[in-house]
C-alpha cells in the first residue's frame, strides 16, 4: 500500500521557504475511496501530487508497498505513476486538439500498446462512459461534464489501482458532477480512489474515509464506511514502440493547421535558404567566370559548348539535326564567331563609339528599363551594367537614333541599327551586348568575319606574309575573281609586267585557312587611282593590293567550321559534352575553359563564401529557433500530459525530435517542388529558378542534410529547455 511518514512538502521560492503541507503520516489501502476536504490552500493538491509521484517531497518518507521511496530520481518516479497511478484533474488536463477516441488510445500507446491492439478496448472505454457518439469529436468541442469523463476514460485506460482526483467537479454543473462521481464510483472496484472535493455532500454516500486538512496538516481522518481491503498490484506495462511513436508525430505534425503552417513557413524559409546559399555560391563562380576572365571568348555564357571538327571539315546538315535531337539542348548558334566578336556601333554626331557583342534577342533575361522591346528588324536592346556611368549619362542620347556599324579598318556599312530598349544586368562584362533578331545578327556577323585575318599574298614567287589589314584593301570595285596590284609590285615580275598574271592569295584566322589564285586585272598608278577606285591618296596607300569584298568573305568566311551548341540548362554541360564527343567532334566547353578554382583568389573567395554560408546558417538557425520555440511553447501541456500519464521525458524527446523531421522533410519536398516549378518555369520566379539551375542532385542531399541537422538541434534545444523544470512545475504554469 501507500504510506506517508512524518512527510512534509517545502516549497523554495526566490529564496522564500513555504510548506505545502508538513509532518503527514497517512496510510491508504487498496479498496478505499477516500475524500480529502479543506478550505483552499490548505495543502490537498500538494498531498496529492506528491502521492501520485508527480511532485517529490523533502522529509520524511513515502513507502510503495513497503518500499523507500525518498532515493528515488525522475525516472522512477515515471515507473510507478505508469505502473499505479492514473489522475483526474479539475481542469482535465486533456490534449485538446485530439479527438476522444485519441486521447484514450494515447494512454495506451504510451503505455506500449500497439495500436491496433488497442482500438477494441479504446471504443469499448469510450462507450462504458457514455461518449460514444462522440467518439471523432475534438475534445475542445466538448462540454466540461464531457471532458471530465473523457478523463476518466483515459483513467481506465491506464488499468492503475490508484485512481487520484483534483477537484475532478470543480468546473462542472450539478448534473455533470453528479454523473462524473457516479462515473468515479463505478470504477473505484479493487482499485484506491482518492477525491479532493469542495461539494463533501455530492460523494459523501461512497466515501468510506474522510481526511480533513487545514493549514498544512491532517486535522481530521476518519473511517465511515467499511471496505473490502485489496493487494495493490502493477499494471503491466511494455515500452512504447517506435511505430506508435512516429504515429503521434505525424498526428501532432497535423493536427493544428495554423501551428503547422507557421512551422513549414520558418522551414521552407531555412531550407529555401541553405538552398539558394548553395546555389549562389556556385552561380557566384559562374558569374565570375562571365567577367572575362577568358580573353579569347568574349562570350562566356556557361551554358556554351563550342564544337568543331579536329580536321576543321564544315559540319554538315545531318550532324546539326543530330545535335538538335540531343535533349539538352537549346539551339545552335552557326559560325559562332559572332558570339565572340565585337561590333563598334558609331554615333557621327558626337563621335562616339559602343562596343557590343551580338546576341540572339529570344535569349534577353533581363528587364528593359527604358525604351522598348524591338519590332522592326533592325532594331535592338543594348545591355549594360546597371553602375555603368556612360549609358546612365548617355542612354537618352542613343535611344531611338539611328547608328551604324564599322570594322577594323573604320569602314562603316549602311546597316542603320536602332537601339530602342535599354536592359540592366548585374554582370560584369567587357563589353555591351546588344539584342537583336536573327536576320539583323547575320549581317553584322559578316562583318565581323573580315576581322582577325592574317593574309599571305605570293606573286610570282614572293611571298608577302601581313595581317591582312596591312597589306589588303577591299573594294567593291575590283571584279571578282580579280586582283589590282600596284605598280611597286611590277618588279618582282618576270618582265617587270604583272597584268594578267596569277597572284595566290592565302587567308587564315583562328577558324580557317584557305587559298585561291585571283587574275591580276589591273596596275594601279597615280593617274588610274581615281577611275578604277575612287580613291585619293596614292602615297598613303603605298605597298597595299585591292581586292573583291565578296572574295574576301568567301576566303575568310568561316561559315559552318565551328559553331556553339547553347544547353537548356549549366547542369547539362558535362553530358552534352560527352554526348558531341561520342559523335565526333572537338568540344570546348565554356564553362570548363577557365580554371578558375586553382587562383589564389579563388580560394579567399571560396572562403569568404564558407564563412557567409555559416553564418547564414546560424542566423537561420537563430531565427527559426525563436520561431518554433514560439509555436511549441504551447505544447507544454502536451507534454506535461504526456508525462502525467507515464510517458517518459524521452520518449517526449523522441517525439519532439520525429515532429520536426517530419515537418523539415515536408517542408524540403514542397521548396523541391516549387523549385522544379520554378525551374522549369511553370511557374515565374527569376532569382530561384537563376539559382536552381546550378544545383545537382547532390547539392540537394546536402541541403536536406543540413536541413535536418537543423531541425534537430532546434528540437535538442528545445527539449532542454522545456525539460528543465520538473514536471509539475511546468504542468503549474500551464494550467
Ligand atoms: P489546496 O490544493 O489545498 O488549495 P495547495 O496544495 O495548492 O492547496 O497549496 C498548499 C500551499 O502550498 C499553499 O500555501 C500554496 O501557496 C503553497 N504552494 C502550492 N504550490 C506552490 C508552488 N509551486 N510554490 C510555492 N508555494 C506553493
Ligand atoms: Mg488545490
Amino acid at each position: 500500500m501507500i504510506k506517508l511518514k512524518n512527510v512534509s512538502k517545502i516549497y523554495y521560492n526566490k529564496g522564500v521557504i513555504g510548506t505545502g503541507f508538513s509532518k503527514v503520516s497517512l496510510e491508504f489501502n487498496i479498496g478505499e475511496f477516500i475524500a480529502i476536504i479543506g478550505e483552499s490552500g490548505s495543502g490537498k493538491s500538494t498531498l496529492l501530487n506528491v502521492i501520485s509521484g508527480l511532485d517529490t517531497y523533502e522529509e520524511g518518507e513515502m513507502y510503495i508497498n513497503g518500499e523507500e521511496t525518498s532515493h528515488y530520481n525522475e525516472e522512477d518516479f515515471e515507473e510507478y505513476r505508469r505502473k499505479y497511478v492514473a489522475n483526474i484533474f479539475q481542469g482535465f488536463n486533456l490534449v485538446n486538439s485530439y479527438t476522444v477516441r485519441q486521447n484514450v488510445e494515447l494512454v495506451l500507446l504510451i503505455h506500449g500498446i500497439k495500436s491496433k491492439d488497442a482500438k477494441e478496448k479504446v471504443d469499448q472505454i469510450i462507450k462504458d462512459v457514455g461518449l460514444w457518439e462522440y467518439r471523432n469529436k475534438r475534445v475542445s468541442k466538448l462540454s466540461g461534464g464531457q471532458k471530465q469523463r473523457v478523463a476518466i476514460a483515459r483513467a481506465l485506460a491506464k488499468e492503475t489501482p490508484i485512481i487520484v482526483a483534483d477537484e475532478p467537479t470543480g468546473n462542472l454543473d450539478q448534473e455533470s458532477s453528479k454523473q462524473i462521481i457516479e462515473l468515479l464510483h463505478k470504477i473505484s472496484k479493487n482499485k484506491l480512489v482518492i477525491v479532493v472535493t469542495h461539494n463533501y455532500e455530492d460523494i459523501e454516500k461512497y466515501v468510506t474515509r474522510v481526511i480533513r486538512m487545514h493549514d498544512g496538516k491532517v486535522v481530521e481522518d476518519k473511517n465511515v464506511k467499511e471496505y473490502k481491503a485489496g493487494t495493490l498490484e502493477s499494471t503491466e506495462h511494455f515500452k512504447m514502440s517506435f511505430a506508435s511513436k512516429v504515429k503521434l508525430a505525424f498526428r501532432n505534425s497535423f493536427n493544428i493547421v495554423g501551428k503547422l503552417l507557421l512551422i513549414l513557413g520558418v522551414f521552407i524559409m531555412c531550407v529555401s535558404g541553405i538552398l539558394t546559399n548553395i546555389g549562389g555560391q556556385i552561380k557566384g563562380k559562374y558569374d565570375t567566370l562571365n567577367q572575362g576572365i577568358s580573353f579569347i571568348f568574349s562570350n562566356q555564357n556557361p551554358k556554351r559548348i563550342i564544337i568543331r571538327h579536329k580536321d576543321a571539315t564544315q559540319i554538315t546538315k545531318d550532324e546539326y539535326e543530330n545535335i538538335l535531337k540531343l535533349s539538352t539542348v537549346e539551339e545552335i548558334v552557326h559560325n559562332d564567331i559572332k558570339l565572340d566578336s565585337v561590333i563598334s556601333l558609331y554615333r557621327e554626331e558626337d563621335d562616339t563609339y559602343i562596343d557590343a557583342t551580338v546576341n540572339n534577342i529570344e535569349y534577353l533575361d533581363a528587364k528593359i528599363y527604358k525604351g522598348r522591346m524591338p519590332k522592326e528588324e533592325n532594331e535592338v536592346v543594348l545591355m549594360a551594367n546597371e553602375d555603368d556611368f556612360f549609358i546612365k549619362l548617355f542612354a537618352n542620347d542613343f535611344l531611338d537614333k539611328d547608328i551604324y556599324p564599322i570594322d577594323d579598318r573604320y569602314n562603316e556599312y549602311n546597316i542603320p541599327i536602332k537601339i530602342v530598349g535599354i536592359a540592366k544586368t548585374k554582370e560584369v562584362s567587357m563589353n555591351y551586348k546588344i539584342y537583336g533578331s536573327d536576320n539583323l545578327n547575320e549581317k553584322l556577323s559578316d562583318i565581323n568575319s573580315i576581322k582577325y585575318g592574317s593574309a599571305i599574298i605570293t606573286i610570282n614567287g614572293h611571298v608577302h606574309n601581313n595581317s591582312d589589314e596591312d597589306i589588303l584593301i577591299l573594294s567593291e570595285k575590283v571584279p571578282k575573281g580579280s586582283i589590282y596590284l600596284r605598280e611597286e609590285y611590277e618588279s618582282e615580275c618576270d618582265k617587270n609586267s604583272c597584268l594578267n598574271t596569277n597572284v595566290k592569295v592565302n587567308v587564315k584566322n583562328i577558324y580557317t585557312d584557305r587559298t585561291e589564285d585571283f587574275k591580276v586585272t589591273n596596275i594601279i598608278n597615280k593617274k588610274n587611282l581615281k577611275s578604277l577606285l575612287d580613291m585619293s591618296d596614292y602615297d598613303d596607300l603605298y605597298g597595299y593590293v585591292f581586292m573583291n569584298i565578296d572574295d574576301y568573305n568567301r576566303l575568310n568566311n568561316t561559315d559552318d567550321y565551328q559553331s556553339s551548341v547553347i544547353v537548356k540548362n549549366v547542369d547539362q554541360v558535362d553530358k552534352t559534352v560527352g554526348d558531341l564527343e561520342k559523335m565526333g567532334f572537338q568540344v570546348l566547353a565554356i564553362k570548363n575553359s577557365v580554371d578558375f578554382n586553382s587562383s589564389d583568389l579563388s580560394k579567399i573567395i571560396n572562403l569568404f563564401n564558407i564563412i557567409g554560408s555559416l553564418i547564414s546558417f546560424v542566423v537561420l538557425y537563430f531565427i527559426s529557433y525563436f520561431v518554433i520555440f514560439l509555436v511549441l511553447k504551447s505544447r507544454n501541456t502536451y507534454f506535461a500530459v504526456i508525462r502525467i500519464l507515464g510517458g517518459t521525458v524521452k520518449v517526449c524527446r523522441e517525439l519532439i525530435n520525429l515532429e520536426l523531421f517530419i515537418q523539415s522533410t515536408i517542408s524540403f519536398a514542397i521548396v523541391l517542388v516549387l523549385g522544379y516549378l520554378f525551374k522549369f518555369n511553370i511557374i515565374r520566379f527569376d532569382i530561384m529558378s537563376g539559382f536552381m539551375e546550378y544545383l545537382k542532385w547532390y547539392h540537394f542531399v546536402i541541403g536536406y542534410i543540413m536541413t535536418i541537422i537543423m531541425s534537430q538541434l532546434i528540437a535538442r534545444r528545445f527539449s532542454k529547455k522545456i525539460f528543465k523544470d520538473s514536471m509539475i512545475t511546468t504542468y503549474n504554469m500551464e494550467v
